[in-house]
């Protein structure tokens, strides 16, 4: 069963990799910012190939990651059948490059402010060069035929509603359909680890503590689960 110290430690690894690319942005990015005066679609462009290629050979060791973590996982669980994890493909190139033209925004303003666009931009990276690690668990686990379902397993200091709220549901995510379109969702950011778990198994974090937040989130703000967000947020004081 993944314990909460495989949780961590696959995070840290990922976390690496994730490091690495920001590393290899924040060092091209000096160059991006002399070439500013020049022409901005030609700056666009560049940026978009780079950006590119950098998500897709980091997002590629994510995902090999997340393969090698969910085959070690379900050989300890015992699962039935014989399954392998199955790599999921980087983010395309269409996807990161509008990631790109959407960070790189404060660049071409009246005002250029390059620290913000940076930070948009690793933002985006972080969460674009962790995707296929998270489509690893999620495609494996609709794949599996011995019957497994993912957590999103909160990790870090803080956790925010969003993802406190997706939490609070457990292993209960199998595929795109019967999880609804926001459980693969993840911001610019997040330290969520989706985490597969075979049946007798149990999550790795307390499942019970985040369903009671929720709970009594819903009891004041009604249904409405943009209601149930706001009163998490101001009663818990978190993003
Ligand atoms: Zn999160």
């Amino acid at each position: 069963m993944a314990t909460p110290a495989d949780v961590a430690e696959v995070r840290s690894a990922q976390r690496d990799v994730v490091d690495l690319a920001l590393a290899e942005l924040a060092r091209w990015w000096r160059e991006v910012i002399a070439a500013l005066s020049g022409d901005a679609r030609a700056v666009t462009a560049q940026m978009e190939a780079i950006t590119g290629d950098l998500v897709a050979v980091y997002g590629d060791a994510a995902a090999l990651i997340a393969a090698d973590w969910y085959d070690e996982l379900r050989e300890q669980a015992g699962a039935p059948g014989r399954f392998q994890a199955r790599m999921a493909d980087p983010a395309p190139r269409e996807q990161t490059a509008a990631v790109v033209r959407w960070a790189t925004v404060p660049l071409f303003g009246a005002q250029p402010d390059p620290q913000q666009a940076l930070q948009h931009l690793s933002g985006g990276v972080q969460r674009l060069v962790l995707q296929p690690a998270r489509d690893t668990i999620a495609d494996s686990v609709d794949a599996d035929p011995a019957d497994a379902r993912w957590a999103r397993v909160p990790s870090g200091a803080t956790t925010c509603a969003f993802c406190r709220l997706l939490a609070s549901r457990g292993a209960v995510y199998h595929s795109q359909e019967t999880a609804g379109g926001a459980a693969n969702e993840y911001h610019g950011g997040c330290d969520c680890v989706p985490t597969p778990i075979w049946p007798g198994q149990s999550e790795p974090y307390d499942v019970d503590a985040l369903l009671q937040e929720y709970n009594a989130a819903r009891a004041k703000a009604g249904g409405d689960p943009k209601a149930i967000l706001a009163q998490m947020r101001k009663d818990l004081g978190i993003n």
